[in-house]
């Protein structure tokens, strides 16, 4: 009997690409993939470890598994899984927990199913996760997430990935390239790179510690590839996005006008204690040379609220920051330390209920910017890909430059490119438009 497996996946783009290849190899060794609501024999959960109550929400999707089918076998991979593998091998329901080294190779841990009283750990010390295993993820959605590169070398007093995922390394050009090239086969028309730190792609692309290529090469080879209409770059660092990278990708065939920029917080005294690689003045540079070359570019920020030793004027110092920037929209983290961490050891910690105040006070912000972004828009002539979804009889899409449209729902429109022209915002704040006539791209 053909086993089924089912697989969840928490946290970021990385995660989904590598949820994807695990999948794609179970299905290789004759396993059917079925829905996680669904009844299966194995269910996999890949973790993160930056999720707020990462813990609850684990235990949570363990308990919906054990609902399904009270005798399956259930897998913990992921960050979390690497960095507390004792505490999800405890919990109830969980028969193995495999760490960064072991989880593209969780198969050979499943030849016995037999339910375990606890959770049988294979996990590694983070120094051994020196090696790169390629993924991406399609078929979920109408965009491709393809992972160029994985770890992080940088010391960000208040995160844990780099203690999760292991040193910066990347995959080879070569390979990046053939991926993207079959990717391409299968219809995808939007391949979003990912990774941890991807502006330091090339690092480690031969098991050393030297950077064969750049991202800027990476960049350059990838616009050459034939069959992508669209690629999108999906978070870089501030210091490691360099002028010529937003040059190219403002004259690019294929690289779209949007840029995710990490900047946390709009305080230099913050940025120092958080030990981040750059200050306000290298922002509003880059902020400044984006809007240069490309006036309608979408940028995305990145922010953090309630580090240690936050004040109150340092937060505001933070708000009018982003207030003053052309920027398009905001993701906010509220600060919550982490064990190994160096800020959680840092004195004058935020309350929570300043944190919550704070964090309230710039998603009213990040509202404000999307709209003035999206009105900014109004009038413009854009490229929209049409998703696959029909949401409550509409079908949802994105411009290059990331403005969410929608439509009545058509079956016809899916995984397609139309030249459209932007005319109103709708009341729940997405954009609708007109078609160019007859200008189907793809
Ligand atoms: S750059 Fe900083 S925040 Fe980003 S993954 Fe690396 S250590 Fe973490």
């Amino acid at each position: 009997m053909r086993k089924k497996v089912a697989f969840y996946t928490l946290g970021c783009k990385l995660n989904f690409s590598e949820t994807s290849t695990i999948a794609r190899s179970f299905e290789g060794e004759g396993f059917d993939r079925v829905d996680f609501s669904q009844e299966a024999d194995i269910y996999v959960i890949n973790t993160c470890s930056v999720t707020e109550n990462a813990d609850k929400r684990f235990k949570t999707i363990v308990k919906q598994a054990q609902k399904s089918n009270p005798g399956a076998f259930i897998a913990a991979v992921g960050c979390y899984a690497q960095l507390k593998p004792e505490e999800l091998a405890a919990v109830d329901g969980v028969d193995l927990v495999l760490g960064a080294t072991e989880k593209f190779k969780i198969i050979d841990y499943l030849n016995d199913l037999t339910k375990n009283d606890r959770g049988e750990v294979h996990s590694c010390e983070i120094e051994d996760a020196d090696f790169y295993v390629g993924s991406y993820a399609i078929g979920d959605r109408t965009r491709a997430f393809l992972k160029v590169q994985d770890g992080c070398d940088y010391k960000c007093t208040y995160c844990t990935i780099p203690l999760a995922r292991g040193i910066s390394r990347s995959d080879s050009l070569e390979n990046v390239l053939k991926n993207a090239a079959e990717i391409a086969t299968k219809g995808i028309k939007e391949i979003v790179l990912t990774g941890v730190n991807i502006g330091d792609y090339g690092k480690g692309e031969f098991g050393n510690k030297k950077h064969e290529h750049t991202f800027f090469e990476l960049v350059q080879a990838l616009d050459e590839v034939e069959g992508i209409h669209r690629l999108r770059i999906s978070s870089i660092e501030p210091n490691l996005l360099k002028n010529e990278t937003i040059d190219f990708v403002a004259n690019s065939k294929s690289f779209v006008p949007h840029f995710h920029v990490p900047l946390q917080s709009g305080s230099d005294k913050i940025l120092k204690q958080m030990r981040r690689r750059y200050l306000t003045n290298l922002y509003v540079d880059r902020v400044a040379r984006i809007k240069k070359t490309m006036p309608h570019a979408c940028i995305g920020v990145d922010v953090i609220v309630g580090f240690p030793g936050e004040t109150d004027e340092d937060f505001l110092e933070t708000y009018h920051f982003l207030n003053a920037l052309d920027i398009s929209y905001l993701h906010v983290f509220t600060y919550s330390e982490r064990d190994n961490t160096l800020a959680a050891t840092m004195e004058n910690p935020v309350p929570k209920n300043v944190r919550n105040k704070r964090s309230k006070m710039l998603r009213g912000l990040s509202v404000k910017k999307r709209r003035a972004f999206y009105e900014s828009q109004l009038g413009s002539i854009r490229t929209v890909l049409f998703e696959g979804e029909n949401k409550e009889g509409y079908i949802h899409g994105f411009t290059e430059n990331y403005v969410k449209i929608k439509a009545p729902w058509n079956p016809e429109l899916v995984n397609t490119l139309h030249q459209v022209e932007l005319t109103e915002i709708d009341g729940d704040g997405l954009v609708r438009f007109g078609f160019v006539p007859e200008k189907i791209l793809a």
